[in-house]
């Protein structure tokens, strides 16, 4: 079943309201089953929403729209279908009544052009609006359906769950299931993580696959459509279980689970607890950290030590090693991990110093190079990276893969 969504409004086009209705309806018409294709975004002119309605019906089989069934002058979207598909609008009684009764409970004066929101394309389905006063309409042409619903997002959603989803089912039946399951990894490239993989991409049919990048995780979404859950699980787990066999080292977590969250599930496992001295972060992932519940569990205590004289008196970093090395330098982050891990007892100890940007680089010193050391039971580790992008993006990769780092650490045998 192939949908095409056309979202109607000016101000769309303007850029001054985002799309959330097509996002609502393109995720949970795919979580239906219905196969989402086309997305249209026309103005409210009568000339072009007719082209985009024809074209839109030509290609698919099911046509919703949202926005312009309201009272104004500009709200044309049921007009122009009518027009198109050679339905008169007729007055359609009881939504008469419930706008009528609408003005009434709310004390207030409607005027005539209320009216035309009863105004509906003759032999329509009325799909009750509980939320404003405009009904939403399905009409049918054979085997083709256009449904208008207003353009409110509040209006939209409850529409859809009430009275969208029963008459979908009604008219096309069960769409089966699509599933989606989001495998998150860290630690490795897009280029080098497609080139693991690249066979089954080429290959993907049902489930689908596809990489999606997100600051600083390589995501890998995993598609499928079955009849049942279960089967689509199964699907699934298949492909799952063969990218696991080749690219698993670097899957921390799936769908929602953060690499905060799962560092954390792994401190409290293993019963360690962390310390962390960041410079170039600012006290970062330290926050991250703290954005799990629980993590008083492990996290002791952080130094946002940016200036030398917190680096060597407060974590305890040699003012040979400042001098020498300079305060962006393996020697120094190492300094800082094993300082902070002495001074405030914790079993792994985490230093982060690097070049933010975009000043306060030197020729063998760019803007992005960062030093990651970890410090623990299992020695001392210290990683170098070259991130490149804004002062922002520099501080989020640096604190993502300091919690990769750390990850890696503990699963490290
Ligand atoms: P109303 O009776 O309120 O005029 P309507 O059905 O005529 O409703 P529009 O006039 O097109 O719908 O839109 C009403 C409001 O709904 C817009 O100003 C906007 O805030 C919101 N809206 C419309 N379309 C969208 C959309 N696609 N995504 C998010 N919000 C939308
Ligand atoms: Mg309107």
């Amino acid at each position: 079943m192939i949908v095409e969504l056309v979202s109607t409004g000016t101000e769309l086009l303007l850029g001054q309201i985002l799309n959330s209705n097509a996002a609502y309806l393109a995720k949970h018409l795919n979580e239906l089953g219905f196969d989402v294709l086309f997305q249209s975004t026309v103005g409210d002119n009568r000339v072009r929403m007719a082209q985009v309605f024809e074209t839109a019906l030509q290609r698919a089989d099911l046509v919703i729209t949202t926005g312009g069934l309201g009272p104004t002058q500009g709200d044309i979207t049921k007009e122009v279908a009518a027009g198109l598909l050679g339905r008169p609008l007729v007055l359609h009684k009881p939504s008469e009544k419930r706008i009528n009764e609408f003005f009434v409970s709310r004390n207030l004066m409607m005027t005539e052009n209320n009216l035309r929101q009863a105004m509906i394309p003759e032999g329509a389905v009325v799909l009750d609006n509980m939320c404003g006063t405009a009904p939403g309409v399905a009409i049918e042409i054979d085997d083709k359906t256009i449904i208008h619903l207003p353009g409110p997002p509040f209006e939209v959603e409850a529409m859809f769950e009430a009275s969208v989803v029963p008459y979908l089912n009604n008219r096309f039946g069960g769409q089966g299931v699509i599933k989606s399951k989001v495998l998150r990894t860290s630690g490795i490239g897009e280029s080098t993580l497609e080139d693991e993989i690249i066979d089954l991409i080429k290959g993907q049919s049902n489930p689908t696959l596809a990489l999606l990048a997100r600051s600083g995780e390589i995501h890998i979404r995993l598609t499928a459509k079955a009849d049942s859950n279960q089967a689509a699980e199964a699907l699934i787990g298949t492909l799952e279980q063969e990218i696991r066999r080749r690219v698993g080292r670097y899957i921390f977590g799936t769908d929602a689970q953060s690499l905060e969250l799962v560092v954390g599930q792994l401190l409290q496992e293993n019963k360690l607890t962390l310390a962390l001295a960041e410079s170039c972060t600012g006290g970062l992932v330290s926050s991250k950290i703290t954005d799990i519940p629980g993590s008083s569990n492990y996290l002791l205590g952080s130094v946002v030590s940016y200036s030398n004289e917190i680096k060597s008196g407060v974590v305890g970093v040699s003012a040979g090693s400042l001098d020498s090395y300079g305060a962006v330098s393996p020697q120094v982050a190492e300094e800082m991990a094993a300082g902070v891990r002495s001074r405030c007892k914790s079993d792994i100890g985490i230093g982060i110093t690097g070049i933010a940007g975009p000043g306060g680089a030197t020729p063998d010193k760019p803007v992005g190079l960062v030093y990651i050391a970890v410090s623990g039971n299992k020695g001392i580790e210290c990683h170098e990276h070259r991130f490149n992008g804004p002062r922002s993006a520099i501080k989020m990769r640096t604190a993502n893969t300091a919690l990769d780092h750390l990850r890696q650490y503990i699963i490290k045998s």
